[in-house]
């Protein structure tokens, strides 16, 4: 075959097979990555000084330390996994796009993969800064379970379910340290397959309208059980539905009293039948107990609500239950703002840098404190209406007295905490 030349951001890639994987459309994914990477790794390393600042520099290394030791000329080291590399591209991009790595490891379990990520390596002269390596992900990362020798930032993009890497990943990432997860099996997560998703994800999928917000509470909750294992916890800095994926950024930190306050961020979710509208059922609450020393270390637990019923109380229609569900926050938003900012500050960095700031400026002003959304033209239809506008349901809700805004992941998406018969109320009185 002919080698194809390929031109990405900073990165010129070259492709002598067509075994090796290239998706040309995944631009947008690795520019987000970046521009994610660029803001994480900034924030990384002041968090890092400040560490070995307080720690005293002339303490002598403790190898069972949480974080690398930083040395006296402030000099932090990030290292960055790229488990699934393919041609490399992602790898190269990080490498001359993202500032303050140390060092990446771009690996792939074919050796054709490796043979071209050797090669764009030259070609893109990143040698010092990029090393393969030729084995199946999971060993990489279990290799890297030693707190000295985790990374700063893990990515994994495979073909389909990223759950067989998890339990590897949330163990060799660095306290504070991010993961960059993709996963592009959504007839699975979007309620195709409830049965299979539970088996590959551990929580039963819903075929609804807001099931690209379901598909990333889904992964974010089978991150959250997989770090739990290792008395680990993650907060999710920035999660995005997009194209035939989703991809999720998190931070994982340690911290077994934290994983105590888990089932709090956890629900099942109760999907009418009906009238499709979802109630969130809480797993659990957390009872601080001001008495003791440490109050989160109360033993004391919760349910943090009545069970919600078999049928649903908008249309007495019978519930299907799905989940457990992330029921906390999504997305982090002073991050989201930082990196929108540096997307817009830079637009010539980035050929995806329009879409870029248009998803982020929409998943700023998500109401972080409402998981999930009605969709526009799903409620009409049930009641055969022609779609309502947006405008004038989003105005109904203003007026009644609740917040009310889109989802990133849905044109159609009305996020409120109003309940559904005042919904229907608006939808019956327009
Ligand atoms: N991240 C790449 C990019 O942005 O262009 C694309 C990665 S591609 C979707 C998935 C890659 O994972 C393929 O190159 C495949 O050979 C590799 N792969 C599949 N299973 C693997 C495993 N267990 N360990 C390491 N690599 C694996």
């Amino acid at each position: 075959t002919a080698t194809k030349s390929i031109k990405e951001g900073k990165a010129e890639i070259c492709l002598t097979t067509e075994k090796v994987f290239y998706n040309p459309v995944q631009e947008f994914n690795r520019d987000l990555s970046i521009a994610v990477l660029t803001i994480f790794t900034k924030e990384y390393k002041t968090e890092q000084i400040a560490k070995a600042e307080k720690r005293g520099k002339n303490k002598p290394q403790n190898p069972t330390d949480e974080g690398r030791e930083t040395d006296t000329n402030n000099e932090v080291d990030i290292s960055i996994l790229e488990a699934l590399s393919a041609t490399g591209l992602r790898s190269i991009r990080y490498a001359k796009e993202v500032p303050n790595v140390t060092k990446i490891v771009a690996n792939d379990l074919s050796k054709q993969a490796v043979e071209t990520i050797q090669a764009n390596i030259v070609h893109n002269e990143v040698e010092n800064l990029i090393e393969t390596s030729h084995d199946d992900a999971c060993m990489v990362m279990y290799k890297h379970k030693h707190p000295m020798k985790r990374f700063a930032a893990i990515d994994l993009d495979p073909y389909g379910c990223p759950s067989v890497f998890l339990d590897s990943a949330v163990q060799s990432v660095q306290d504070g340290g991010l993961l960059l997860i993709t996963a592009t099996d959504m007839a699975v997560l979007a309620g195709n397959a409830p049965e299979t998703c539970y088996s590959k994800y551990g929580a039963i999928s819903l075929k609804t309208k807001c099931c690209h917000e379901v598909a990333l509470r889904i992964m974010l909750q089978c991150i959250e059980s997989h770090a739990n294992r290792y008395s680990r916890y993650i907060v999710p800095l920035l999660s995005i539905s997009a194209d035939f994926y989703i991809r999720v950024f998190v931070k994982v930190y340690t911290g077994a009293i934290h994983c105590k306050k888990t089932t709090s961020k956890l629900s099942m979710a109760y999907h009418c039948t009906g009238c499709d509208n979802i109630t969130l059922q809480p797993l659990g609450g957390f009872k601080p107990n001001p008495t003791e020393k440490n109050p989160t270390q109360t033993k004391a637990y919760l349910p943090a609500a009545p069970p919600v019923g078999e049928f649903c109380s908008n249309c007495n229609q019978r519930h299907h239950l799905g989940g457990p569900l992330w029921s906390a926050p999504i997305h982090d938003e002073a991050f989201v703002t930082k990196v929108l900012n540096h997307v817009e500050n830079n637009p010539d960095l980035f050929g995806t840098a329009k879409r870029i700031a248009g998803i982020l400026a929409m998943v700023r002003e998500e109401l972080l404190d409402i998981p999930l959304y009605h969709s526009m033209d799903r409620l009409c239809g049930r009641v055969h209406l022609e779609t309502m506008p947006m405008l004038i349901m989003r105005s109904a809700l203003l007026n009644a007295g609740y917040k009310v805004s889109y989802s990133h992941a849905s044109r159609m998406s009305i996020k409120t905490r109003a309940p559904a018969h005042v919904v229907w109320d608006i939808i019956r009185t327009w």
